[in-house]
């Protein structure tokens, strides 16, 4: 078996299977191996019936009161059985599992492991597997897989394909020069791989984990380099003189400039008009006033002659930051457009028509404009919001559509300063660290959902007062049509339970973007009051007027994802408030929120969540939307990264020229990834 091979020539792979696997984005026997689990099952010792809990998965050792019986209930055939040990008795329950009428004998021992739940004020285990004895304890500290999995595939088919490759796959790739290996001590990684899945002990997991993890930060920082190597210190081939248009505009804004956003604007004004060409990554929290900074440099680069670009993830943003930027300019004489993939190809055409004629100025769109068919017209200014969903490799296509245009790049994520140069090596940072003086601090609670009921009312009030609101449903990760139908059964009831004439809509992932673009359009101009969401809206969206954030089980997202939800709202004048619903009664989940619930901090929240976090927990709340790595967590896993970068920094340049010689398809791999999937 070969590293490249699809996964159809694994054993148990046919045609459906396949098809299942590359939803999650698995086409070789290299992507399946490196298809990484997100945690590990550990079995542990039996325990006594006494001491069993509500909502824990645990096993007892234990034997049959009496034979057991199946109960029919509608199309369910539900078996029923006492079991006890020596501390006391409890009820299993299994259902369509009637063979095991068969098998369980009463008076025998058996090992039951399962989820203890309380049904009708009783514990009972549900579902539990049976083990003998001589199993189960063979079975004590192995740490079993848990794989992410989508509709159609389970974690049995999954560990399966991997045990398979293993044994078969003559190679792994090692992309890591020897010399590094041995001086970062590292785990040979053949043997990483083999660990990761199936560990022999908790230890060896462990650095099987650091191994692959410095391997994805090495190849990062390796990318990194040759886009740096390949780049000269860039005289600029656009220097701009500064117009008075964008003295005009800061005038006419209704606001004035916070201290960090002017510190970052002069910043920029420098790079335009000097002899170098910018590159230039703007970090700043949600809410900080990043729009209005990649505006006026627009505006600076029309007011020279040039055209430019804005080029955002979602075509929701797009469209929004399209509309800002055509009412802020108007009188300007600029003259926008918008591109994005939904338009149809009438509108492309003479979208790239207008722009290939320089009949427009800014051009503002999603990956659209990196299609092959745009050409631009003296193209000197690219910018890209929310960076961390872009590629290397996209921000470079993107800037080889000009000749070396100048770069500005923002993104939200908070990164300490000494992690974003590492991160983000090839780029000089600039920081907004303040927010507009006249917000009002968002109001959070954090309660459970009994409170449902009071959250309602409280809506009711604020749309009473002509304010809006946003409900997070929580993400189904098994299924995108899952969630859809949650997000559009949770609008229903969310109608009967509001004041009658409420409007409530809803937007979800499976809705073609014309869709999810006219929602948040009538969202936008306050033609719905409340909008049941999933995720979707968590990215860059500005609707000033909406004041209330409803989180559904927070407990499921993590931090950071909270905290750019959270920024949704708190972008106006009025007052506003962020619920987080809680699910789950877990001390750990509560505390979590704990911190959400005190502080407002980008930065505070990454430093504290990584506190409790520690470095024990190895999985981390996957940090959606951050720099993403599959194993890799910037911040709990900083000093690998800081080793990975210092191994890249003392190569020599014949040494990366061999390994890329070595990988051949290593090069285009790298850049062509999602910053940091790698
Ligand atoms: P982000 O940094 O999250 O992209 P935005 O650029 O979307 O933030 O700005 C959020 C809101 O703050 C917008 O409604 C914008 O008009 C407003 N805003 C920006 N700068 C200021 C300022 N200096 N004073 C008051 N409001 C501001
Ligand atoms: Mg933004």
């Amino acid at each position: 078996m070969q590293y490249n091979d699809q996964i159809r020539v694994i054993k148990g792979i046919g045609e459906k299977t396949e098809k299942v696997f590359q939803r999650l984005d698995i086409f070789t026997v290299q992507d399946l191996i490196e298809h990484y689990p997100r945690g590990y099952e550990e079995f542990e010792k039996p325990i006594a019936i006494a001491s069993i809990q509500e909502g824990a998965t645990l096993a007892i050792e234990a034997s049959l009161v009496a034979s057991p019986k199946v109960k029919r209930v509608r199309n369910l055939q539900i078996i029923n059985v006492m079991v006890q040990d020596s501390s006391g008795r409890m009820p299993l329950t299994w259902f369509n599992m009637t063979f095991l009428q068969r098998t369980l004998r009463q008076g025998y021992h058996y090992i039951f492991r399962g989820k203890v739940v309380r049904k009708n004020g009783i514990l009972v285990m549900e579902q539990p597997v049976i083990y003998q004895r001589e199993d189960y304890y063979k079975l004590l500290k192995i740490l079993q897989p848990i794989y992410p999995l989508t509709e159609g595939l389970t974690n049995k088919m999954v560990s399966k394909a991997i045990g398979q490759v293993l044994k078969e796959l003559d190679f792994v790739k090692d992309y890591i020069p020897k010399s590094i290996a041995k001086e970062n001590a590292l785990m040979d990684r053949t043997k990483a791989i083999k660990e990761i899945h199936f560990p022999k002990d908790r230890d060896s997991m462990m650095r099987a984990r650091q191994r692959l993890v410095f391997d994805e930060f090495f190849l990062y920082s390796l990318a990194l380099r040759s886009l740096k190597d390949n780049k000269t210190v860039l005289k600029s081939e656009y220097p701009m003189a500064y117009p008075n248009e964008c003295d005009q505009l800061l005038e006419q804004f209704p606001y004035k400039l916070t201290k960090a956003q002017s510190r970052v604007w002069e910043e920029i004004k420098k790079d335009l008009s000097s002899e170098y060409t910018m590159n230039r990554l703007i970090q700043g929290d949600v809410g900080s006033g990043k729009t209005v900074l990649a505006i006026l440099a627009l505006v600076m680069a029309v007011k020279n002659g040039y055209q430019t670009c804005f080029m955002v993830p979602t075509e929701v943003l797009a469209k929004q930051h399209y509309q800002t930027t055509v009412e802020m300019l108007e009188g300007y004489g600029v003259r926008v457009c918008l591109l994005v993939g939904s338009m149809t190809a009438k509108e492309k055409r003479q979208a790239y028509e207008e722009i290939k004629n320089h009949e427009v100025d800014i051009i503002i769109g999603t990956h659209a404009l990196i299609q092959e068919k745009v050409e631009y017209d003296q193209l000197a200014l690219v910018i890209t919001d929310e960076q961390h969903r872009f590629g290397v490799k996209q921000r470079e296509t993107l800037m080889g559509k000009g000749r070396r245009p100048h770069v500005l790049v923002m993104s939200a994520t908070p990164i300490p300063r000494t992690l974003a140069i590492i991160l983000y090596g090839d780029l000089d940072i600039s920081i907004v660290d303040e927010l507009p003086a006249k917000r009002l601090p968002i109001k959070n609670c954090v309660v459970n959902t009994n409170y449902r009921p009071n959250a309602y009312r409280f809506i009711d009030h604020q749309v009473a007062q002509g304010r809006q609101a946003y409900v997070i449903c929580p993400m189904v990760e098994e299924s995108e049509a899952l969630e859809a139908e949650n997000v559009i059964e949770y609008r229903e009831r969310l109608v009967e339970a509001l004041a009658t004439g409420t409007r409530v809509e809803y937007l979800h992932g499976k809705m073609k973007a014309k869709e999810k673009n006219d929602v948040m359009e009538r969202f936008a101009k306050g033609e719905i009051d409340v909008l049941v969401s999933t995720t979707v809206v968590e990215v860059g969206v500005n609707v000033p007027n909406a004041t209330v954030m409803m989180i559904e089980n927070a407990e499921r997202f993590g931090l950071a994802q909270l905290h750019q939800l959270r920024g949704r709202v708190g972008r106006g004048e009025h007052q506003s408030y962020c619920i987080f619903v809680c699910g789950s009664g877990s001390r750990d989940a509560l505390e979590r929120l704990e911190i959400l619930n005190k502080s407002n901090d980008g930065f505070y929240i990454a430093s504290e969540d990584l506190k409790l976090r520690g470095a024990g927990d190895i999985f981390g709340i996957r940090q959606s939307g951050e720099v993403d790595f599959k194993l890799g967590d910037i911040f709990t896993d900083a000093e690998i990264l800081k080793s990975a970068a210092e191994a890249v920094k003392k190569l020599q340049s014949h040494e990366v020229k061999e390994i890329f010689d070595k990988n051949p398809q290593l090069k285009e791999k790298i850049l062509n990834k999602k910053v940091g999937t790698l």
